[in-house]
This record gives C-alpha cells, sequence and structure tokens, in this order.
C-alpha cells in the first residue's frame, strides 16, 4: 500500500493541489450505499455524495446491472451519421424531467464542456441573427461554471483567479452575487447591478449565464428565486439568452428536481451534468429550446458547430436511463424534505458556535459557514477519525449525502460533522 501511496504522490496530479507538497490522499478499497471502504479497514458515511454526482449511493445494483448489459452489447459507437436506443431512450426520459420548452439536447462529455457548449449555443445564435457584436457573457460573482477556459472565465474573478490568466481569459461581465437570501423576502434593488450592466452593454452580450438559485463551489450560497424571475424579464427586454448552469443543482438536490423551479421559469438553454449518471461515470447535455436551435440552424453555417469524439456516449446513456428511472420510480423529492428537515434540526445547534458565521440549508443541502478558513487536511483527517467524509474548502464546511441515506447514518454523519466543529474550535 505504500508504494501505492508513494506513486501517486510523485506522479499523479489531484484536483487543486500542489506536486511538491500535495495535501494527504486516503486508499480507497470500493464504494458500496453510502459507505466509502478504505483500504486500511476504516469506513467513512459519505457526505459529499463525489460532488453531487452519486445520488443513489454507490454500486446501486442497477445502475451496475445496467452498465454491465450495455458494455456487452455496445459500450461506444461515433453519433456521427449514426444512432442507438440508449441516447433515445435517455432523451425520453430527460423530456418527462425538465423544464417545458426544453427540447432540444446535445449531449456531452463533462459539466465544464457542456458549458462551452452553452456559450457557443448563445454566441452562435446571436450570430445567426447577424447580431455579431453579442458575443460576450454577463454573469454574477461567486459563481462556479468549470475549469476550462470559457467556463472559467464566468467563475468568481476572485476565487477562479482571474489574474494569474489576466490578458488569455476572455472578459466578461459581473455583477454582484444575489444578496437576498432564500426563503427571505425579495429585494428589487438586488438586480440593479445587472440592470445597469445590460442598459450600458446589452449590445456586446450574447447571453447570462448563472447558477439558479444555489452557487455551489464559488460559494454554497442560496438566494431568492425571485432573482432569477426578474432576471428573465430583463434578459427578454434587452434581447439578451438566459443560461442556467444546473450541472450541481439538476436532479433534485435543491427539494425540486430542477432549481429552476423554485422560479417557475425555463431558461433558453440549460446545462446539466454531476448527477445525471449517478455518479457512475462522466456524462453532461445541453438543453435549448426549440428556437434557439433552429435559429441557429437556419443561419450560416447553418449547423451547430460542436461534436465531441464520445458524444452520445451508449454506456453512459444507459446507466443514465437507469438512475432517472431510480429518481423517476423512487420520487425522491419527498426523501429530500426529510433530509432538510434532519439537516435543519441537526446543524441549526451551531448558529450559538462564536466560530460559525452562518448555518444553511435547502433541499439534500447543509452549509456550515466558518468565520475563518479551515486547515483542508486537518479537518479532513479529523473528519476520517469520526467515520464521515466531508470535505471543506475555504470557509464551507457542508454535506449533500446520496439521497438514499438513512436516517440513522445521516445522524452519524452529522454528529461526526459537529464534533469536529466542536473540536477544531475550542
Ligand atoms: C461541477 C460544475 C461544473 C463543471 O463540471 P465538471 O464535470 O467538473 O467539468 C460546471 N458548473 C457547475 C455549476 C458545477 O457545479
Amino acid at each position: 500500500m505504500q508504494r501505492i501511496i508513494e506513486f501517486d504522490k510523485t506522479h499523479l496530479w489531484h484536483p487543486y493541489t500542489s506536486m511538491i507538497n500535495p495535501l494527504p490522499v486516503y486508499h480507497v478499497e470500493r464504494c458500496e450505499g453510502v459507505r466509502i471502504y478504505l483500504s486500511d479497514g476504516r469506513s467513512l458515511i459519505d457526505g459529499m455524495s463525489s460532488w453531487w454526482s452519486a445520488i443513489h449511493g454507490y454500486s446501486h445494483p442497477r445502475l451496475v446491472s445496467a452498465a454491465k448489459r450495455q458494455v456487452e452489447s455496445l459500450s461506444h459507437i461515433m453519433f456521427g451519421g449514426l444512432t442507438h436506443t440508449p441516447a433515445v431512450e435517455l432523451g425520453q426520459r430527460l423530456l418527462k424531467l425538465l423544464p417545458s420548452g426544453l427540447d432540444r439536447i446535445f449531449y456531452c462529455d463533462s459539466g465544464s464542456v457542456a458549458v462551452e457548449v452553452a456559450v457557443k449555443m448563445a454566441i452562435q445564435y446571436q450570430h445567426a441573427r447577424g447580431m455579431d457584436k453579442k458575443c460576450k457573457l454577463a454573469t454574477v460573482r461567486s459563481g462556479y461554471h468549470g475549469d476550462t477556459w470559457h467556463a472559467m472565465s464566468v467563475c468568481d474573478p476572485v476565487t477562479g483567479m482571474h489574474s494569474i490568466f489576466s490578458g488569455t481569459l476572455p472578459i466578461q461581465y459581473f455583477a454582484d452575487r444575489p444578496n437576498c437570501r432564500f426563503g427571505e423576502p425579495w429585494n428589487d434593488s438586488d438586480l440593479d447591478q445587472m440592470r445597469e450592466l445590460l442598459a450600458a452593454h446589452s449590445d456586446e452580450i450574447a447571453a447570462v449565464i448563472l447558477e439558479p438559485i444555489v452557487q455551489g463551489a464559488g460559494g454554497m450560497w442560496f438566494y431568492n428565486p425571485e432573482y432569477v424571475r426578474q432576471l428573465q424579464r430583463l434578459c427578454r427586454q434587452y434581447d439578451v439568452l438566459l443560461i442556467f448552469d444546473e450541472i450541481a443543482t439538476g436532479f433534485g438536490r435543491t427539494g425540486k428536481m430542477f432549481a429552476a423551479e423554485w422560479a417557475e421559469i425555463t431558461p433558453d438553454i440549460m446545462t446539466i451534468g454531476k448527477a445525471i449518471t449517478g455518479g457512475m461515470m462522466s456524462f453532461a447535455a445541453v438543453i435549448a429550446t426549440s428556437d434557439v436551435a433552429e435559429t441557429i440552424s437556419r443561419g450560416v453555417p447553418s449547423c451547430f458547430m460542436h461534436g465531441p469524439t464520445f458524444m452520445g456516449n451508449p454506456l453512459a446513456c444507459a446507466v443514465a436511463c437507469a438512475s432517472l428511472d431510480l429518481l423517476i420510480e423512487n420520487s425522491p423529492l419527498d426523501r429530500i424534505s426529510e433530509i432538510e428537515t434532519i439537516l435543519n434540526e441537526s446543524l441549526t445547534s451551531l448558529r450559538e458556535n462564536p466560530a460559525v458565521a452562518d448555518v444553511r440549508v435547502l433541499g439534500a443541502i447543509g452549509v456550515v459557514e466558518m468565520c475563518e478558513d479551515v486547515d483542508m487536511a486537518q479537518w479532513q483527517a479529523a473528519f476520517v477519525e469520526h467515520g464521515v467524509w466531508i470535505r471543506p474548502f475555504g470557509r464551507l464546511v457542508y454535506v449533500m449525502p446520496p439521497y438514499v441515506i438513512k436516517d440513522h447514518e445521516l445522524q452519524s454523519l452529522l454528529d461526526g460533522m459537529k464534533s469536529v466543529i466542536k473540536l477544531m474550535t475550542k
């Protein structure tokens, strides 16, 4: 085992880590349900769903058998000039779940790529209408949209470290993050910056892109749905498309199947990913309205200029179908609302800890914002000692467990979380 860890340390890059002095990693043997089994014999209750994705827990028999069945008949085939049943069946299931009006589906490989595709669609849409000047994006601060080039350009400029890439990164327009919290009264001045920005620059802006209701990796912030409802009106007024990035929020996490439903609106373009395959493999999609799809197709060139090698991968489509079947059959929204209740009940006592700045819960997301940045390696080790898998970043300590977590497992997860917070803030 030591040799494996040593090789990893020397040769393998992990997300956002140093190659000279990497953070420690734990060796995983296998996972089942909500349990992560480490090779040293310890087992951890998963609080992260592998970054929003493993909503049905790990090694779900339905997902495993869908993958096995598919890999034996057709693991991959090019999507250029060919199609297959898993791609079509996935599309049919998605149309059942998606906000109505979104019905033109583009499959791609990962969330960041989906964001690139969505941005390209918006720009090509404006091009097709003879509006070539409209080629920039507007967004809000504290967002996260992935690590590729245009996706990065709309991430929060500070946490996304735009300064490192200044000069090469496309410059976009930023308004402050929505201020009105979810569940609190709407204040119309919240939208003032976006109003001014669109009034001044809409001739250069192809689309506004943002994460509806819940900002994820950029700050785990929950805001008033009225913001996006009003924003959609503004976008129409200024002839700008609205893109919702639902890669983190999609498939029930916020308590609705898609966060857009909190605002009861349909954007022009939506990106989905992460939980789409139930966390089994990388896959994503961009869904547009027929207006966007047809406008692009009437332009010159008369087709959308994108087509990744593994587009519509049958294996991923088949697993995604199985994952969506579980979502449709088990209607997890009731369970997510029970999870929300337990998160609220359990975490509320942390508000009394002077080292805690804020506690917020929405759907199956529980966030504890500390007053100061936490030492990730130290906290991570303490969580592992307490039998839970929680990976904090910055000032944020949060859980978003698989929906299949049982009450007693959720209690243990939250007990572990609270014990570590207490220990670290003594
Ligand atoms: C994770 C995430 C992405 C990027 O997805 P990857 O699959 O990591 O490329 C984009 N947008 C949002 C909102 C995300 O949470």
